[in-house]
C-alpha cells in the first residue's frame, strides 16, 4: 500500500476538519479523537509484520499438506544457541535461526555450527537496537547490510531473507527492503517466550494455535524454551 497517498488523504480531511472546526460546524475534540486514531492507526501496522502492511511477507505455508511446521529463532547466536542445537539434533530437526550481526561476531563457530548441521540462516539486522523504529531508510539499510556482511566474512553465506527485529516494518523500513531485496520472514504462532515466564504456559500457547504450515517465532536467547523441550519430549 502507498502510504503517502494515504497520508495525503489525511492530511487534506484534517484541513477540512479544521476549517470545519474555525467556523464552529463541528466540535474541536473531533479532530483531535481524528488525530489520536490516526496515530494508533500507524503505531498497529507499523507495529505488526503480519498486516503486510508495508511488505508482503510469508507469514506460514497454507498449501503445506504433510502436517510439517517452521520452527524459527531469533536474535542469536548466543550460548545458549548450542542447548537448542542439541535438542534440534536429538529429534533429528532442522530449524531456522534469524541472527544478529553483533552476536554473529561475538559466537562465530556458533553461527558456523548452525550452517554446518544444515539449519536455514537468516537475517535479523546488526545491532537489534531498540531505536529501529526510528532509524532512517539509509540507516536501516546500513543496518541490514552490515549483517549480510558478517555472515559473508564469518559463515560464507549470504542470506536473502530478513526477519524485522519487534515485528516492525515502517515506510523506511519499506524502501530500505526495496533496496536490499531481502524477502521478509514473519510468523503466525508467536510464543511469546521473551516474557511469558512459564516454560508450561509458553507450550500450552504454542500447542493451542497449532496447525500444519504455521512458522512459530522462538527466541534462541530463551533457556525456557529448551527447558520445555526436555521436560514434555515433544514429537516435533
Ligand atoms: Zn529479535
Amino acid at each position: 500500500m502507498n502510504f503517502k497517498i494515504l497520508h495525503r488523504i489525511v492530511l487534506s480531511i484534517l484541513l477540512i476538519g479544521a476549517l470545519l472546526s474555525a467556523f464552529q460546524y463541528i466540535s474541536g475534540w473531533l479532530i483531535i479523537g481524528f488525530i489520536m486514531g490516526y496515530i494508533t492507526f500507524v503505531l498497529v501496522i507499523s507495529t505488526n509484520v503480519q498486516l503486510n502492511f508495508f511488505v508482503r511477507a510469508f507469514h506460514n505455508n497454507p498449501l503445506e499438506e504433510d502436517g510439517r511446521i517452521a520452527l524459527t529463532f531469533d536474535d542469536g547466536p548466543v550460548e545458549n544457541t548450542l542447548k537448542i542445537l542439541e535438542m534440534l539434533d536429538k529429534y533429528q530437526v532442522k530449524a531456522s535461526f534469524f541472527c544478529i550481526g553483533k552476536n554473529i561476531e561475538k559466537h562465530p563457530e556458533i553461527f558456523k555450527l548452525l550452517m554446518q548441521k544444515g539449519h536455514f540462516v537468516g537475517n535479523h539486522t546488526y545491532s537489534h537496537t531498540r531505536k529501529m523504529g526510528f532509524l532512517t531508510t539509509a540507516q536501516l539499510v546500513d543496518e541490514i547490510q552490515k549483517c549480510d556482511k558478517v555472515c559473508a566474512e564469518i559463515g560464507e553465506v549470504f542470506p536473502n531473507t530478513f526477519r524485522p527485529p519487534f515485528g516492525i516494518i515502517n515506510p523506511n523500513m519499506q524502501r530500505a527492503l526495496a533496496i536490499t531485496g531481502h524477502k521478509v520472514i514473519g510468523w503466525n504462532v508467536r510464543s511469546y517466550d521473551a516474557i511469558i515466564k512459564s516454560e508450561k504456559l509458553i507450550l500450552q500457547r504454542i500447542i493451542r494455535r497449532i496447525k500444519a504450515g504455521d512458522v512459530i517465532l522462538l527466541h534462541d536467547t530463551q533457556e525456557l524454551s529448551i527447558e520445555e523441550a526436555h521436560q514434555n519430549k515433544p514429537h516435533i
